[in-house]
């Protein structure tokens, strides 16, 4: 699913663009200030686009802003104002912001700039690094690879989908509907059980102990869940 940062310290309107994200079918990961907001970019390197406010309690949504593009230069910034001067506008595209949006807003408006932002940045795998290490794992998004400390893992293209889907959600339980939907897509006809078998088929290449697997743990009667 598609991750989207939204930064508002004013709860009523954070949970209002939150239904609305939802909604809109994005999953929205929450900060209350720039500090939270800049941990939970770290927490979720898959995030493609966030939302900043301006006016926060700790530090301004501009050098939130700022701060986040030092380090990451594919995900989309929309800044949220609650003034219409022009120099708000300037000084948030200056620092790195993509677009702003002016409260009062419409949630169709809101959700019309991110869908916008993500065709921009290209979608799911934007936001991300080519690279990602979680463990011993590294994945490599670029050349579609995984290595173990260092050595190179074949994968199947499907395979390497789950430990994508896997390494973007780390320690969280996935439904083997939502691993079926998010690898084969949402048309596609099959049953869960062809998840279960790419998962044992995995198991088998990255485990250490295919009998006691410690990196996919099964998540009883629900799914897998992912923990390097
Ligand atoms: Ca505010």
């Amino acid at each position: 699913m598609k991750k989207v940062l939204i930064l508002e310290d004013e709860v009523s309107i954070r949970s209002f663009v939150v239904i609305n994200l939802k909604r809109a079918g994005y999953e929205a990961i929450e900060a209350g200030t720039g500090q939270e907001a800049l941990d939970k970019l770290k927490e979720h390197p898959d995030i493609g686009v966030a939302i900043l406010d301006i006016m926060l309690p700790d530090i301004d949504g501009f050098e939130v802003c700022r701060t986040i593009r030092a380090t990451n230069k594919s995900i989309g910034i929309i800044m949220l104002t609650a003034r219409t001067q022009e120099m708000d506008k300037v000084t948030g595209l200056m620092t790195g912001a993509d677009d702003y949006v002016t409260k009062p807003f419409s949630p169709a408006e809101l959700t019309a700039r991110i869908d916008a932002l993500y065709r921009r940045i290209g979608g799911d795998g934007a936001g991300e690094g080519a690279e990602q290490q979680q463990g011993p794992f590294l994945l490599n998004t670029r050349n579609r690879t995984l290595e173990k400390n260092g050595k190179r893992i074949k994968l199947t293209q499907v395979e390497y989908a789950i430990m994508k889907l896997f390494m973007q959600n780390p320690g969280r339980a996935l439904s083997r509907e939502d691993i079926l939907t998010s690898v084969w897509g949402r048309d596609f006809d099959g049953e869960l059980k062809i998840v279960d078998v790419n998962i044992r088929r995995l198991r088998i290449k990255i485990e250490d102990d295919t009998a006691n697997p410690t990196y996919i743990t099964t998540v009883w009667g629900y799914g897998y869940k992912w923990g390097a």
